[in-house]
């Protein structure tokens, strides 16, 4: 990936200044050059998904369904390829890399499947001799913005589903991670997607992300990211009356009780807070832990981290790889200073490492005898760093756990079939996981989160069209 890297506008590879992509396993190592949309690519790609959207809303199902599948037949045959690219750009390891590409190919071929299947009522009037009929139509072009964390399977869970309906599509994936939204549309175009249908600009969210909020004729925005930048999309979708829909942070609580099977337990933490070095919206980083399996739990947990191997993400054996960019790892350890200062005891980790190229490396940092009320308790670090709360019971668990703004995805530890139903009633988060890591979703089921996690429908599944189409009701007297 030497050559420069257009924007794709209108059906037209656009040129742009280069910016490198770097890896973060190596940051000697450019990825490939991507060119940088203006404010003004982004007015052009606008107009063209506006101008595309009059024939493409009225397409065949039939084309739509080929399309996808094709992308995703494309995607799935490539994706030792396309998961070496994603891991080399985001620096999640091969394995993961590999998985998430496999992830977007069948986000793919669900959505061909969907198109199939998209489906509406008929009742009768309340009036005699009147039909109703309820029919799900396009909303318009949708602008969607995208994080760096997961570069393949959120761009492709967000535009299989509106090309799906019959949306058109101004996308812009994060800054750091352009090569996987690059990739698909690339595949998307070779499948023979009418021009205008998806529209490419990458840059900077101040100027490409900012320009699509501005306009009146993005008609949706979906957007992930952070919750600063959510309120952005939510300000500037109010003042135009807009639909949009936000997936944001998290600060996923996993209860472990005294009941839990000690392995269970070590496992699903310790793939839920430092698989993918922590940086899933869905990590756990909150581990509430009962009194009597504590100090065994801690003392296990601490030697499975010292197992784990981190170095460059495509070297064979590494479980984690490197954090993303330089200012992440700053945040990283900005966090790891406060729990110290803070009272945290720091059992293992939280120091930088070297490996053979220069690269972002973290140890997993575990904090232990830490406070509900503590920041590291509080906010989103982002990184490969979660902390131990020591509570009496599970009732003080669940209060613990609730105890916070966010409410994306809350596991439970436990072989008690009452506290594991319980837990699923009461925990105040969009997905719950039982004996599972807080991270790890099925593609055909919704995805979403609670309170300050998430804004309007839920993604994923067929649950999407909640979002990505508008509902007509038509009355007729024949
Ligand atoms: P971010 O908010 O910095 O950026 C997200 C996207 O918004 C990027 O494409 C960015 O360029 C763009 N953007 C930035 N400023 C903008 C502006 N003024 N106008 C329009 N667009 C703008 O987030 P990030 O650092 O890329 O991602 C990490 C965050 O994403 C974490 O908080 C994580 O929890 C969250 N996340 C949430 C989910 C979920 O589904 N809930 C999934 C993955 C990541």
């Amino acid at each position: 990936m030497s050559a420069l890297h257009k924007n794709y506008i209108g059906g037209e590879w656009v040129g742009g200044d280069a910016k490198p992509n770097i890896n973060p396993s190596n940051t000697n190592e450019v990825v490939g050059e991507f060119a940088q949309a203006t404010a003004a690519d982004a007015k052009a790609a606008i107009d063209a998904a506006a101008d595309a959207f009059k024939t493409w809303s009225l397409s065949g199902i039939q084309q739509r369904h080929d399309i996808l599948k094709g992308t995703g037949d494309e995607i799935l045959a490539r994706k030792e390829e396309i998961g070496r690219l994603l891991s080399r750009e985001e620096g999640k390891t091969l394995p993961e890399g590999i998985g998430e590409t496999i992830r977007a190919a069948q986000i793919f071929h669900f959505f061909a499947g969907e198109t199939l299947r998209l489906a509406g009522e008929i009742l009768p009037s309340v009036r005699p001799g009147i039909d109703v009929s309820i029919t799900r139509e396009p909303i318009g072009v949708v602008g969607l913005i995208t994080p760096w964390n997961f570069p393949i399977a959120i761009p492709a869970w967000k535009m299989a589903p509106a090309i799906a309906y019959g949306n058109t599509v101004v996308i812009k994936p994060a800054d750091l991670v352009p090569a996987c939204t690059w990739t698909i549309v690339d595949i998307l175009v070779r499948n023979g997607l009418p021009k205008g249908v998806v529209n490419l600009v990458m840059g900077r969210g101040s100027v490409v992300g900012q320009a699509i909020l501005e306009s009146p004729k993005v008609t949706a925005v979906s957007f992930t990211g952070s919750v600063g930048t959510g309120k952005k999309v939510a300000e500037a979708s109010i003042a135009l009356m807009r639909k949009f829909q936000l997936e944001m942070g998290g600060k996923n609580p996993t209860i472990v009780l005294d009941d839990a099977d000690l392995k269970v337990a070590v496992e699903s933490t310790a793939n839920s807070a430092f698989f993918s070095t922590g940086q899933r919206c869905t990590a756990s980083s909150r581990l509430i832990v009962t009194e009597k399996i504590h100090d065994q739990y801690v003392e296990a947990l601490t030697k499975r981290i010292q197992d784990l191997v981190v170095d460059d993400a495509v070297k064979q054996g590494t479980h984690i790889g490197p954090v993303v960019d330089q200012s992440q790892l700053d945040q990283d350890e900005r966090y790891i200073q406060i729990a110290k200062d803070e009272g945290g005891t720091l059992a293992v980790g939280g120091q930088r490492i070297e490996r053979e190229n220069p690269g972002f490396f973290l140890q997993p940092a575990l904090f232990t005898g830490t406070t509900p009320d503590m920041r590291i308790n509080k906010e989103e670090v982002f990184g490969p760093v979660a902390s131990v709360i020591k509570v009496k019971d599970y009732e003080e668990a669940l209060a613990v756990a609730n105890d916070t703004p966010f409410g994306l995805s809350a596991g439970i530890v436990t072989t008690s079939l009452k506290y594991a139903s319980h837990f699923k009633r009461n925990a105040e988060a969009g997905m719950v996981m039982v004996n599972l890591p807080t991270a790890g979703v099925d593609y055909h089921v919704p995805f979403g989160g609670r309170k300050g996690s998430s804004y309007g429908p839920r993604e994923q599944g067929k649950y999407a069209a909640e979002f990505f189409t508008t509902v007509k009701t038509a009355y007729t007297q024949p």
